[in-house]
């Protein structure tokens, strides 16, 4: 392996960035665990892997071909079908992002060095050891990661996603990426991807999102569970078991519908109801949602690509061959999402929209990191156009360093403050 680094200061820096990971997680999970009362006890399986899985104390993955992802247009279905298992390694480390400080630039976006610093250091989720790594060419600071990857040794394999997914053209392309990538899958697992597997994956993969819409569902009415516990429940969907995933999301969801039968509501009363968008919250980095609800509201919706835009969407197939379900893979990959990668992304807008109409949303707060261009460069529009139907919306531009509580704290009481004086 080549290190940027003598070995001596590598194996240091591992050990002292292992140290520093653990404590972050055990800190974090302890914040957003015992501050709040009536946890829902569905929730007990979830906080239990965050420490065991991402501490490494797991070892449900040893032996198994993983494949590492890093953002939601990898699709997950063609990884189950050719035998592997996905684990999407993007990083909300705080250490990890000192890590990446080291050799990216200081005002790159916290994600990418986060996830760029815990790959160099091989600190990742549940100890895997990917078979492959895939990065897709999403914005550019994801594209030039990839370069860096390969000059520290841990060669990424890019994925060529399309800057616009509205023409034929970009379809076509993507279509042929896609195809590419299987080709790749099945040289790096020495597996075939076959009509039977790829369609007992697609119809794995539907259910865990259906058992998630019913998730949804329940959170549009009086809310039962917070969203820092939701955000949590969709992280997970990064490295579990997907058919374990699958199954306690569903004792939750049994829970949750008890909950609102005895009307045991989490907040109170008049607590606005948030929508959170823009750059993504991943754990460790909760900081945001944590604090919203500490001061009183209530996220009930995300929209990110760590939460709902990951998991909504389903492949739509008309006949189950292969030439027609890669296609259909390929489709589900591209053109719901609502990455500001793309270009015109009118979606995102209208997505918003219907977040706050079935989420009965008071107010949006929109996040961007410190050094996300595209997150920050849609922010007027989408904020325009949430102002434009009658909804107050806060911009935030934060980090991973936890210093800004401070500040944060101020800005979101006022702004929760003001919506409570509206209800
Ligand atoms: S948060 Fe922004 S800069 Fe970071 S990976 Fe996502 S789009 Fe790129």
């Amino acid at each position: 392996m080549q290190h940027t680094v003598s070995k001596d200061r590598y194996e240091r820096m591992r050990k002292t960035g292992s140290i520093h990971y653990s404590m972050e997680i055990k800190r974090n999970l302890a914040e957003m665990v015992d501050k709040f009362p009536d946890n829902p006890q569905g929730m007990n399986y979830f906080y239990d892997r965050y420490e065991k899985f991402l501490s490494g104390d797991d070892t449900s993955y040893q032996g198994k071909k993983v494949v590492a992802s890093m953002c939601i247009h990898v699709p997950l279905e063609l990884i189950y079908a050719v035998g592997a298992v996905p684990v999407r390694i993007c990083s909300g480390a705080y250490s990890m992002d000192q890590i990446g400080t080291e050799f990216l630039p200081a005002k790159t976006c916290p994600m990418v060095k986060s996830t760029l610093g815990a790959i160099y250091l091989d600190i990742l989720p549940g100890n895997i050891d990917p078979v492959l790594i895939v990065n897709p060419a999403t914005c550019d600071q994801k594209k030039k990661m990839g370069e860096m990857g390969d000059e520290l040794g841990k060669p990424l394999y890019l994925l060529e996603v399309p800057p616009t997914k509205d023409t034929e053209e970009a379809r076509r392309y993507w279509h042929r990426v896609i195809k590419k990538f299987v080709k790749k899958l099945e040289s790096v697992t020495g597996n075939k991807i076959t009509r039977r597997s790829l369609k007992r994956a697609i119809k794995m993969v539907a259910k865990a999102q259906a058992e998630y819409r019913r998730f949804n569902q329940i959170r549009k009415t009086a809310p039962v569970i917070y969203g820092k516990d939701a955000i949590l429940v969709t992280n997970a969907y990064f490295f579990d078991d997907i058919e374990r995933w699958t199954q306690k999301l569903s004792e939750l969801n049994d829970e949750l519908e008890k909950r609102i039968e005895q009307k045991v509501y989490v907040g109170k009363a008049h607590s606005p109801r948030i929508l959170l968008t823009g750059s993504p919250s991943i754990f460790p980095n909760v900081k945001l949602p944590v604090l919203i609800e500490e001061l009183g509201g209530v996220v009930v919706y995300e929209e990110f690509c760590s939460t709902s835009r990951m998991i909504w969407d389903t492949v739509a197939v008309d006949e189950w061959f292969l030439y027609d379900m890669i296609p259909a893979v390929a489709d589900r990959y591209l053109k719901p999402s609502t990455c500001p990668n793309f270009s015109p992304n009118d979606d995102r807008k209208r997505k918003i929209a219907k977040g706050i109409e079935d989420f009965k949303v008071d107010g949006v707060i929109y996040q961007t990191f410190t050094g996300c261009q595209l997150y920050d460069m849609e922010s007027r529009t989408v904020g325009n156009f949430v102002e434009s139907l009658g909804v107050s919306t806060l911009f935030i531009e934060s980090d991973y360093n936890p210093d800004d509580f401070g500040q944060l704290t101020t800005r979101l009481e006022a702004f929760l403050d003001s919506l409570k004086n509206k209800k």
